[in-house]
């Protein structure tokens, strides 16, 4: 499903992705971690684009991802992506802010897309929410819309972006349960997290990334009971 082959960028003199391999195939879910500075946001906004490689080649369901214009945009929709902050729009209600893309990109029909919306809503457990706005929400509540909003444009894979890291820690898992349900529905996602109980729980595959290079990628299982890089060893001891 999304294929990077012996990609590479630098930052100025830093080499931020270094020769990264990685596959993620239709209905998986890899979990990204590694220590701040790795380049794991960065790998992110690669797949999306939104950030340019220098070299290798990145392919979303088989198309190599245009660098600019229609094609671009076209394939950006496909690509959801869900960052730490919620970036909701503030002037509009949690309803438009869920149903405004698939009208304007997907040209979807106002009623119909409002309909799928209060479905989405309904699914990530905002629906009685509908017609507030993002301010009048929780932080919790917000990113719950922010993942019904990249959903409502039906995306072939899902980028999660550290998407609980400035949450109050009562709702985190208010949002880490809707992206395990997620994950369970069959759902492509790349999952950058520290959250390491949902990585054990939801991750088919767990790549560990160190200094711009992906050192080790393994099942949780054996990546968190079986670490083998000395580099992975020595982040499990400080997280775990
Ligand atoms: P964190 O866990 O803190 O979010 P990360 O693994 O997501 O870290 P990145 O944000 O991808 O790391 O950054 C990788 C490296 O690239 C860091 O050293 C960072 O300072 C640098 N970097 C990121 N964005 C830019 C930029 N726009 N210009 C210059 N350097 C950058
Ligand atoms: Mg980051």
């Amino acid at each position: 499903m999304v294929v990077l082959q012996d990609v590479n960028k630098h930052f100025g003199d830093l080499h931020v992705l270094k020769d990264i391999n990685l596959t993620v195939h239709e209905g998986e879910v890899v979990v990204v971690i590694g220590p701040s500075g790795s380049g794991k946001s960065t790998l992110c906004r690669a797949i999306n684009r939104l950030e340019p490689i220098e070299s290798g080649t990145i392919t979303i369901a088989g198309e190599q991802l245009p660098e600019e214009g229609k094609a671009l945009a076209a394939l950006r929709a496909d690509v959801g992506m869900v960052f730490q902050s919620f970036n909701l729009f503030s002037h509009k209600t949690i309803l438009e802010n869920v149903s405004l893309g698939p009208t304007k990109v997907r040209k979807a029909k106002p009623a119909a897309a409002k309909a799928r919306a209060m479905e989405l809503l309904e699914r990530v457990g905002v629906e009685h929410q509908a017609e507030k706005y993002p301010a009048q929400l929780s932080g919790g509540q917000q990113q719950r819309v922010a993942i019904a909003r990249s959903l409502a444009m039906e995306p072939q894979v899902m980028l999660f972006d550290e998407p609980t890291s400035a949450l109050d820690p009562e709702m985190i898992n208010e949002v880490l349960d809707v992206m395990t349900q997620l994950a369970k529905s069959g759902m492509t996602m790349v999952v950058v997290t520290h959250e390491m109980g949902f990585a054990r729980r939801a991750a088919d595959r767990v790549v560990f990334m160190s200094d711009g290079a992906i050192v080790e990628e393994n099942t949780p299982e054996e990546f968190f009971t079986n670490p083998q890089s000395s580099r992975a060893k020595d982040f499990l001891s400080k997280i775990l």
